[in-house]
């Protein structure tokens, strides 16, 4: 029992830590050369209830609060390969919030439940070659037709693009300026017309497959529109707030794993006589970084307690996005130095940290997005 957390917590910590050092972390290396197996791997996480935490026990989902999710969302942070977790945070908070609060029974039925389960891959599919942080840029068109939707245009860094049973995608329904000319749509991938065009290669994330997706007249039925017709972009903006907060609590743990690292190597690696660690340049350093990790990781408990009160937290969410992305990358870059030589070398864990911690300031909303919404939140 802590002050934020009881027995049950605890129990789901341990279940998960469990995992991750026993399902996840002994795959990784093989992983980074030959992308994460999402099918096996999810049916796993599916059968412990791992991949529906707060979604309802009607669809499969534990019905727990979000301290929970926190908890899990932790015990990721210690994956050492943020491709992993990355593709965990597509199936439970970026391609399915938007079903569990806006779809119909018949979604939640079709789609959701086996997502919880692990049954199906999930894919979410906004950004596309011509559109990446204007999201109202997007071309994709889905224009009625009948019973059915006929979807054209393509779609780019799909993460889970290759392996996904079904893409959440936002589509233009019509030429309309504004906010309400979209759609979000549940596109099953066996679908005639539904093309991965190219798997990408990356710099880092590099066990997490990311895909260019093509949609050639594919024909959707109109039961698999997300919500009320023209209210895609709308659904798909809360959407975000779900994935910009799975974000953060790996940052600062990943963060921290980091640091403990490093500590472990400058304590033996001696320098003109004495222990790197003696040295007050990095002693300082590291303790500015972990000062900057308590804020972020309070900031991330604040937001918790306003998710419980039902309260928008788009201006706190999207502060700790940014800090999350700057925070994580500056951490693995300043651990990087102080490694040295050593860690240049790709047989060191914090290459591959280093390499890992350089999206989260572009993807997901990139940290100049972030700071738009702030300003505009502040009245500015
Ligand atoms: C590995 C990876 C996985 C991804 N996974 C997915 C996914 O699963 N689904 C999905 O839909 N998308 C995904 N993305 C896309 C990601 O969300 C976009 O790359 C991101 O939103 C930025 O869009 P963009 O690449 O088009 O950059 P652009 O919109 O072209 O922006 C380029 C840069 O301009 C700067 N910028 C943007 N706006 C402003 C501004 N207002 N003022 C000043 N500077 C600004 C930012 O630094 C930005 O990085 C992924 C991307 C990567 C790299």
């Amino acid at each position: 029992m802590t002050m934020y957390f009881n027995e049950e917590h605890s129990a789901l910590r341990d279940m998960v830590r469990r995992f991750v050092d026993k399902e996840i972390n002994p795959n990784v290396d093989d992983w980074e050369e030959k992308d994460v197996p999402l099918h096996e791997l999810f049916k796993k996480m599916g059968d412990l209830g791992l991949l529906g935490i707060t979604y309802d026990q009607k669809y499969g989902g534990q019905g727990l609060d979000y301290w929970f999710d926190l908890v899990f969302l932790e015990e990721l942070g210690h994956v050492k390969a943020d491709g992993v977790p990355m593709a965990i945070g597509v199936q439970t908070h970026m391609a399915t919030p938007a079903i569990h609060e806006y779809g119909s029974e018949y979604l939640k039925e079709t789609y959701l439940r086996p997502a919880i389960a692990g049954d199906m891959v999930t894919a979410i599919g906004v950004t596309e070659p011509g559109a990446g942080s204007d999201v109202v840029g997007l071309k994709t068109k889905a224009v009625r037709d009948g019973d059915s939707y006929v979807i054209n245009g393509s779609k780019l860094f799909i993460t889970n693009g290759c392996q996904a049973d079904f893409v959440t995608l936002l589509a233009r329904t019509s030429d309309d300026p504004g906010y309400h000319s979209f759609g979000l749509f549940v596109v099953p991938t066996n679908l005639p017309g539904f093309v991965v065009s190219k798997k990408l290669d990356k710099l880092g994330m590099r066990c997490s497959d990311t895909a260019e997706l093509f949609f050639d007249d594919l024909r959707v039925p109109a039961q698999n529109l997300i919500g009320e017709a023209g209210e895609g972009f709308v659904i798909q903006m809360k959407q975000f707030q779900h994935e910009r907060f799975y974000a953060l609590p790996g940052s600062y743990i990943g963060a921290r794993d980091t640091i403990d690292m490093t500590i472990d190597y400058i304590k033996q690696r001696k320098v003109f006589g004495k222990p790197l660690i003696t040295k007050q340049v990095l002693r300082h350093r590291l303790a500015d970084w972990i000062t900057d990790i308590e804020c972020l990781k309070q900031l991330t408990y604040h937001i918790v307690r306003m998710k419980i009160e039902g309260l928008d937290a788009t201006r706190e969410i999207s502060m700790g996005k940014l800090l999350a992305g700057q925070l994580s990358f500056k951490v693995s870059n300043g651990c990087l130095q102080m490694f040295g030589g050593m860690g240049y070398m790709n047989e060191s864990l914090i290459t591959r940290k280093f390499r890992d911690t350089r999206l989260l300031s572009i993807g997901g909303g990139a940290d100049e997005v972030m700071k738009e919404i702030i300003a505009r939140v502040e009245g500015f």
